[in-house]
């Protein structure tokens, strides 16, 4: 592994701010803890309000400096080189992004590393092909106008990140940002800090000019989330994590009314109508329940399964839940890994605890996993499933985040699409039928951003990607990302 990144043997990660890593002024530390050893494995520096004053001064220097200057084909000519030196680095980014959450080596190296690495390709390709708007215009005096636009960077965007997908989930936010020709400054997970601190070295390597992408460590609350979210010189603000975190986020915006991109938390729903192909249903929902240990925003808490089917399905899914190796990220067919910290791991346990409080039937699983060797300390928790819970109980209302969901089942159509509407959150759901004319009706009026037919996390990242009522506001990807990341003028030529 390169160390280069690292300050000392005991590994410390420092702020990345104006193209060099620095420690916090304060001195201020955290610990960073390994979810699969539950061992802490290195130091943070939290930042304060120094170092986000000293970072968003670098990025708002590099704005009207470098990277300002730079014509389109040379900024995305940048920024594919940045998605170059990732792949060239693929090792470097896996252990660093393995050992931060803890899960498998598999599902890293297929989806967290790669999809890093192509969020800045597709970016700098989209952004080398958009065109404008062009209107001529009729005038009173017959020789008319012409009305164009153009699009220009917003400024200096502050990206808080979470820590799910540290790499792929920042670099979603930071490509698009940098490819329409903002800089940033990065606050990733206080949980995950390993692979924004390495970006900064592909950074310097590939010769994006200092202050361009800027990382600052820390906590949310009175640390360097609330004073960079609330720093009069951040033009935007772009954020995924909880819908609480959210709100917070929303109102420290509203001074200065800078806009928002939020991606939020989700309480999604599966369907699965007795005339789906079952073996495909059964493969979709076991990804979109215990992929990433169940720490997916778009991952499915609640299945609602048509009545003729439920009791296969149910059988079906715990013979699959129960079949799946849970372990350490480089044990070989691990499919499930640890939850992200202590904190999160007694947050699912209280979550399993209160399933039966509610009355429901534990199917499967329903505590905590202890494993032995180097992982006996990890936050490690079963796969389970429930059946028997109402809509009403809180186990089917509130975002658990962990490799479990809840079975019911139901009789028609129209009775369950209120019911898989009736949620506080509208991120994504996945439908599971072979009745053509049924499966476009039925995604159509769940009131969610997404809706797969038939499969579950197919990504194009061309598309528009966002969360309807408390999961979120705003859309990204392709050039949905554009209305975040750029401003639009329109230029009035009178002829
Ligand atoms: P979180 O909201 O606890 O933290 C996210 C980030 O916000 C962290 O970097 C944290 O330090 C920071 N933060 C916390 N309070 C802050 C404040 N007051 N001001 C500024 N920054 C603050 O979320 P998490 O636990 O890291 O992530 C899990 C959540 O993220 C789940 O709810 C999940 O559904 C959601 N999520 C949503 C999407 C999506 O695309 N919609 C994707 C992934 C995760």
């Amino acid at each position: 592994m390169n160390e280069a990144w690292l300050m000392t043997e005991r590994q410390e990660f420092l702020h990345f701010i104006d193209g060099a890593y620095g420690p916090s002024a304060s001195g201020k530390t955290f610990p960073v803890v390994a979810p699969a050893t539950g061992e802490i494995y290195a130091a943070a520096h939290e930042g304060g309000e120094a170092e986000v004053n000293a970072a968003v001064s670098a990025a708002r220097s590099a704005l009207n400096g470098a990277w300002g200057a730079l014509s389109i084909a040379d900024r995305t000519d940048l920024v594919i080189s940045v998605a170059d030196e990732i792949n060239a680095r693929f090792d470097d980014f896996l252990e660093a992004e393995i050992i931060d959450t803890g899960k498998p080596k598999s599902l890293a190296s297929h989806i967290d590393i790669p999809r890093g690495a192509a969020n800045f390709k597709m970016f700098a390709d989209t952004i080398r092909t958009i065109s404008g708007e062009a209107f001529e215009t009729a005038t009173p005096d017959g020789a008319g106008a012409i009305n164009y636009s153009v699009r220009k960077p917003r400024g200096v965007i502050a990206v808080i990140c979470p820590w799910n997908f540290p790499l792929l989930l920042m670099t979603w936010k930071v490509g698009p940002a940098l490819a329409c020709g903002n800089t940033v400054v990065v606050k990733p997970s206080e949980e995950t800090p390993a692979t924004a601190t390495l970006l900064g070295e592909v950074m310097n390597k590939v010769g994006v000019p200092k202050g361009v992408y800027n990382v600052v460590h820390g906590y949310g609350p009175g640390s360097a989330g609330e004073f960079l979210t609330s720093h009069p010189g951040v033009d935007g603000i772009t954020f995924t994590g909880e819908t609480r975190t959210g709100e917070a986020i929303m109102k420290a915006a509203g001074t200065g009314v800078r806009p928002v991109s939020l991606e939020l938390g989700g309480k999604n729903s599966a369907i699965v109508f007795a005339d789906a192909n079952l073996d495909r249903a059964i493969e979709g929902t076991m990804r979109s329940v215990f992929a990433n240990c169940g720490q997916v925003c778009l991952g499915t808490e609640r299945v609602y399964v048509e009545r003729p089917v439920f009791d296969e399905f149910a059988a079906r899914l715990k013979t699959g839940a129960e079949a799946l190796k849970v372990g350490g990220p480089i044990e070989e067919g691990v499919s499930l890994g640890p939850l992200i910290s202590a904190e999160h791991l007694d947050k699912v346990l209280s979550y399993y605890e209160l399933a039966e409080q509610e009355g429901a039937q534990v199917l499967t699983g329903g505590g905590r996993l202890a494993l032995g060797c180097a992982t006996k300390n990890g936050f490690f928790v079963e796969p389970t499933i429930w059946t028997g819970l109402t809509d009403e109980s809180r186990v089917m209302r509130e975002e658990i985040f962990g490799p479990c969901c809840a079975l019911a089942p139901f009789d028609d159509e129209e009775e369950v699409i209120a019911r898989a509407n009736n949620t506080y959150y509208g991120l994504a759901a996945s439908v599971w039928t072979d009745n053509l004319s049924r499966a476009h009706r039925v995604a159509r009026r769940l009131e969610v951003g997404v809706c797969w037919l038939n499969s579950w996390f197919l990504r194009d990242l061309r598309t528009a990607f966002g969360g309807a009522k408390a999961s979120g506001v705003g859309r990204e990807g392709g050039v949905h990302s554009l209305e975040f990341y750029t401003e639009l003028e329109n230029i009035c030529v009178k002829l």
